[in-house]
């Protein structure tokens, strides 16, 4: 904090108690307001507060928010002080606000909202950006997430200093970390195709078999990987496996961690150093979080977008096991819920289905279509009153997630 020019080290003081005023007064954790006025003062002031640390960024459609708890978790190995945006805030301001909040961390592990990775890419002089994925999210068309790759592209190719963490499966990622020097490909896997049908580089249509994905036109071919997900398990860079035993359930967390050991092996933390540490991560910002209700074991899982949704379905326990889908179509959700349709709910039949959240007749309408039998219920105490003891998983999207954390947390 003391090298800090004085502008910076007076946008963070200013911004840090507008911070703790805001938190006062009960609106959240605070970090983004204080973040907004610090940038409003020092314009420069994420750069200037990443200056002299090792910065890892994280960005993705799916998985940031894990992922970047994952990597921290890691790291922690190294036993140095790691800042984080740990409660997903993961535009500039958030940023800022994570850095000025721990000024002498000598690294950062940062989440990053798509759209501002080149802009954060500039700033921070990141020495490894991970990249997770790319799809639709629930407001985005499907050209927006061609630019987005494209501006990564871009900003990456002239990143000379820096290391890509890539998943090698999904082409999208695949094109926009083929430009960067140096790249560590990851087969993390990809179970939503429905946004990677064309090949990035000319438009013709990608082939698929067991060997991953490959264009026959143009020849652009998923690049070989250095770290291997396969089942429950990981290969490293030398060829040994690993179990990986996570405490945080579904294929999607298990891809989230292998890309987590891959930027932790860039640092010299090894799997053996880096696994025992992902396996005590148990919830993420309340995800995954088993909360008891009258006598119910409740578990909360986030999906926001249709791949999201996939691998929700996943992490579901078996039937008779009863889900609640709660919908919500405020701002941060996408106010058009007509990405409902490219969810296959089919694979919820034959287990009990509650509905609920201020869009839940559109969903009403998107089941009945896919002829799931299901019952709407008020919200989630209702739900949990409907079901007979035992347990009820929630998959919701964003806003919907929160008030319903925020409902049970009150009495659970
Ligand atoms: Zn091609």
């Amino acid at each position: 904090m003391g090298k800090l020019p004085l502008r910076a080290r007076l946008a963070t003081t200013i911004g840090g108690a507008a911070g703790k005023m805001s938190r006062l007064a009960g609106r959240g954790d605070g970090s983004v307001i204080g973040g907004v006025i610090g940038l409003r003062v020092e314009p420069d002031l994420l750069a200037l507060l990443a200056v002299g640390r090792r910065v890892v960024l994280v960005t993705g459609t799916n998985g940031k928010t894990t992922t970047t708890r994952l990597i921290t978790a890691a790291l922690g190995a190294l036993g140095q002080q790691v800042a984080t945006n740990a409660f997903g805030a993961n535009m500039e301001a958030g940023l800022a606000a994570a850095l000025g909040q721990a000024p002498d961390a000598p690294m950062a592990v940062l989440e990053v909202d798509e759209k501002y990775l080149p802009t954060v890419l500039g700033a921070t002089r990141a020495r490894v950006v991970a990249l997770l994925n790319l799809s639709r999210d629930q407001m985005d068309r499907a050209a927006e997430i061609w630019l987005v790759a494209r501006r990564w592209r871009e900003a990456l190719a002239s990143a000379t200093d820096c290391r890509v963490v890539a998943n090698t499966d999904d082409p999208l990622i695949a094109w926009a970390a083929g430009a960067a020097p140096h790249v560590t490909w990851v087969a993390a896997g990809q179970r939503w195709h429905e946004d990677s049908w064309c090949c990035p580089q000319c438009g013709s249509h990608l082939t698929r078999d067991e060997l991953g994905w490959h264009c026959g036109e143009c020849g652009f071919t998923r690049p070989p990987p250095s770290w291997v997900l396969d089942g429950s398990s990981v290969t490293d860079p030398t060829g040994r496996a690993h179990d990986l035993s996570l405490s945080l359930p579904g294929r999607a967390n298990r891809a989230n961690a292998v890309v987590a050991l891959a930027v932790a092996g860039e640092f010299g933390v090894g799997p053996e150093q880096a696994l025992p540490r992902l396996r005590k991560v148990t919830s993420v910002a309340g995800r995954y979080t088993q909360v008891e209700r009258r006598g119910r074991q409740v578990r909360l899982l986030l999906a926001k977008n249709p791949a999201g949704w996939l691998e929700a379905f996943d992490v579901l326990d078996d039937p008779p096991v009863p889900v609640l889908l709660s919908v919500n179509a405020r701002e941060p959700d996408g106010r058009d819920t007509s990405w409902l349709w490219d969810v296959d709910y089919r694979v919820l039949r034959g287990r009990p289905v509650l509905v609920t959240g201020e869009r839940r007749l559109d969903l009403a309408v998107r089941l009945e279509a896919d002829r799931v039998p299901f019952k709407l219920a008020e919200d989630v105490d209702d739900a949990v009153n409907r079901v007979d003891g035992g347990r009820l998983d929630v998959i919701a999207n964003y806003t919907a997630f929160q008030q319903i954390r925020v409902s049970l947390g009150r009495a659970a």
